[in-house]
């Protein structure tokens, strides 16, 4: 929805007036997900205000105006934005009773001019005004809706938090959920639900690829958070049929989050050790808040020394197998489960690039191993990318496999 607010007052093209309503219902459109393209400001003046209203109608689906809807003759908002649009002003029976029950717990005398006030567009819905007399109005017209708030920030804001808020809300609630997917790649994961994607509209489905894994975006609109979800659901069902093994979080987590649960829901304990990673695994999985419940230690063994002395790899794994073997990322693991008392114990060793890559052990290959009280292995996995992107592919594949 593209919206657009207008502000009437010559007060605020003069300058003795700052424009504090527009700020105010811009960053609550935002809250509320709806785009905000324009704003304008314009003097009490007839024809112009007809000129910005036009313009507007043109190219926004919801118009907000604020300012002149009082009473005295220079508050012309309403009058012309009907005007302009061809809507006819209709004296309001029930807002007449208001203003002058108003009037009467005042104790003050009721003039002509208030009961212009009660004149209403019509098809428009009053937006209850508690502070002061002017009421506000929401109107929908032709897939259109324009809203009229008065000028006084204190009456605005209570208008547009209380009546405002609720009529956009129930025609705009968009929800998203993101499932996270690694292990496939973008065309991949697309063919594999390009049926599903196809047949949507609402809820609509988008896959981005970030940082080596897929996401799968599924958008649904509706007028209510439990309509949407109903909508939403189904959906999630089919994709996690189809492409349910590569899924590893359907709330927009990240690997290591979703590592970081799992270890705590089981009491678990955990230990890093890095060679071509440089610390990167426990620097993300330390980023957890809370990550002291399940992390033990980290242990960055770069060279062929440290991961004799740290980790107790054996010269002769080393000598006869190289730092980047399945045999080496193994021995680490197991070095460092035997070290500390950790549950689960996971390694890295590779070649990161840019240099350094030969024709038996290519650029990107990265050795993975894993310790436990019951199994110790090594697997071998390849990554593309700079030396940046290599690293973190490989730390996202030490969460993914500590996971499993
Ligand atoms: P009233 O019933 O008070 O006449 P109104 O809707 O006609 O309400 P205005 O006469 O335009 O409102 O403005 C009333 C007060 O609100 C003025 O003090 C004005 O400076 C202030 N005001 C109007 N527009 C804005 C704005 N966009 N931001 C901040 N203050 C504003
Ligand atoms: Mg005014």
């Amino acid at each position: 929805m593209k919206s657009e607010i207008i502000s009437v007052g010559s007060e605020l093209l003069l300058g003795n007036t700052i424009n504090t309503n527009a700020t105010f219902i811009s960053m609550k459109l935002a809250e509320l997900g709806i785009d905000i393209f324009y704003h304008t400001v314009v003097g009490d003046n007839a024809n112009r205000l007809k000129d910005v209203t036009k313009l507007a109608i043109s190219r926004s689906d919801l118009i907000i105006y604020t300012g002149g809807l009082g009473p005295t003759k220079d508050d012309l908002t309403k009058e012309v934005v009907s005007e302009t649009l061809g809507i006819e002003l209709e004296l309001n029976n029930i807002y007449l009773k208001n203003i002058k029950e108003y009037f009467k717990k005042k104790n003050a005398k009721m003039t002509e001019n208030n009961i212009k006030q009660a004149y209403i567009p019509k098809g428009g819905k009053i937006l209850n005004n508690d502070i002061g007399t002017a009421p506000g109005v929401f109107l929908n017209r032709k897939g259109k809706k324009i809203v009229f708030l008065p000028g006084p920030p204190n009456e605005m804001k209570t208008m547009f938090n209380n009546y405002t808020v609720p009529l956009l809300k129930q025609e705009n609630i968009i929800k998203s959920k993101v499932i996270k997917t690694m292990g496939i790649g973008e065309s991949s994961l697309e063919e594999l639900i390009k049926d599903i994607i196809a047949n949507q509209s609402n809820p609509t489905i988008a896959t981005y690829a970030k940082q080596g894994q897929v996401e799968i975006r599924v958008t649904g609109k509706g007028r209510s958070e439990k309509e949407v979800n109903q909508l939403i659901n189904p959906i999630i069902d089919k994709i996690n049929k189809k492409v349910g093994n590569y899924i590893y979080s359907y709330n927009d987590e990240s690997i290591e989050e979703v590592f970081f649960q799992l270890l705590k829901k089981n009491n678990m304990t955990v230990g890093f050790c890095e060679s071509c990673t440089g610390g990167l695994v426990s620097s993300r999985f330390t980023a957890l808040a809370d990550a002291s419940q399940v992390f033990e230690r980290g242990i960055v063994a770069y060279s062929n020394n440290s991961k004799m002395e740290e980790l107790n790899v054996n010269k002769d794994t080393l000598e006869a197998h190289g730092p980047v073997s399945e045999e080496t990322a193994r021995e680490m693991a197991l070095g460092l489960l035997n070290k500390s008392n950790v549950d689960i114990a996971l390694s890295t060793t590779g070649i990161a690039g840019p240099t350094g890559g030969t024709k038996t052990k290519p650029l990107g290959l990265v050795y993975i191993g894993l310790a436990t009280k019951n199994e110790n292995y090594a697997i071998k996995t390849f990554f593309t990318g700079d030396r940046n992107s290599i690293q973190r592919k490989a730390a996202n594949k030490v969460f993914a496999e500590g996971r499993k």
